[in-house]
């Protein structure tokens, strides 16, 4: 008998297509040329069993999709109580941008990006190209095939990023890196830049759902406590200032990224990528949010829901 999923996607996707609030973000110019009407959505699971839906060949940046998966490698390089030295837990109730430290003078979490900034500065590596190149292979070994960088965006938000400058010299003046800050918001732009597919994406979603074995090619890539921590942070910080409303919502860890993708985890069960390019007032798709939302209670996936 047919899959009846691949159906069942598709319509989803249809569902949320006459959708067109929200705004493509222009903060990065490059970001700003995506097509707002571009609708995808895929999922993976643990056995390796990947299904598509919409413009699921459509190629978008990774943008802060990458920070779960920095934040597992700095843990696996540093051990946990190090990273926590320099980042904390908290949610933060504020915007991924704010430029803001906590009572102790660390940044409050690592998916805003004063704690992603912070969090890149701890992957080991010689140097920034070195650094880069692990995070890219962690990226690629994750998704299951060879990732690589869209220079446009990269060399975009290059361009563009002050703020993000600044925060990596406010990070450096109260010692949370120790290193050339300049050197670190380059490798963080590369590591926003990483050109991704919502197939790519649900692969990587399902690797840690799959406590950080990839589905598909058996490879240990990272440690179940590495997962742990990271699934942990994604349900109470993944969403910026929105993760309250997503986790009584929809109850699924996940992460969002400003070019329009979702990823959500559930442990055991099911990596799920969503992609569209408009976005709500925290930075989240908005379509994208719609077809968690509709997954979530079609399928019964909300965490707290009884099995
Ligand atoms: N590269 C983006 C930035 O630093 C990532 C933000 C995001 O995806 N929310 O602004």
């Amino acid at each position: 008998m047919q899959s009846p999923i691949p159906a069942y996607l598709a319509r989803v996707v249809s569902q949320v297509q006459a959708d067109v609030g929200g705004a493509v973000a222009d903060y990065i110019p490059e970001l700003a040329t995506a097509d707002p009407e571009h609708t995808a959505l895929a999922i993976a699971l643990p056995d390796g069993h990947r299904y598509l839906a919409g413009d699921a060949d459509v190629a978008f940046s990774i943008q802060s999709m990458s920070k779960p998966f920095t934040y597992g490698l700095a843990i696996t390089d540093n051990g946990l109580p190090a990273v926590l030295d320099k980042v904390g837990v908290e949610p933060s109730g504020e915007a991924f941008n704010e430029i803001s430290l906590d009572a102790s003078g660390r940044p409050r979490n690592p998916m805003i990006n004063a704690g992603a900034i912070a969090t890149h500065s701890l992957v080991h590596g010689a140097d920034s190209a070195q650094r880069f190149e692990r995070l890219r292979r962690l990226y690629s070994a994750c998704a299951g095939r060879d990732l690589s960088v869209d220079e446009r965006v990269y060399t975009s938000e290059a361009a563009t990023g002050h703020r993000n400058i600044a925060m990596g010299h406010l990070l450096r003046s109260v010692n949370i890196i120790d290193c050339d800050p300049v050197d670190i918001i380059d490798g963080y732009f590369r590591q926003c830049s990483v050109e991704v597919t919502v197939a790519d994406l649900a692969m990587m979603a399902a690797t840690l759902a799959n406590g950080g074995v990839q589905p598909l090619t058996g490879e240990a890539i990272l440690d179940r406590h590495a997962v742990r921590q990271m699934l942990s942070v994604m349900t109470t910080c993944g969403m910026y200032d929105a993760a309250g409303d997503w986790l009584s919502v929809v109850g699924i860890p996940a992460k969002s990224g400003v070019a329009g993708g979702i990823i959500g985890v559930l442990p055991g069960q099911i990596g799920i990528a969503a992609f569209s390019p408009r976005l709500d007032r925290h930075g989240n798709s908005v379509r994208g949010v719609a077809m968690f939302e509709r997954l979530s209670d079609d399928l019964g996936m909300h965490l707290m829901e009884l099995p």
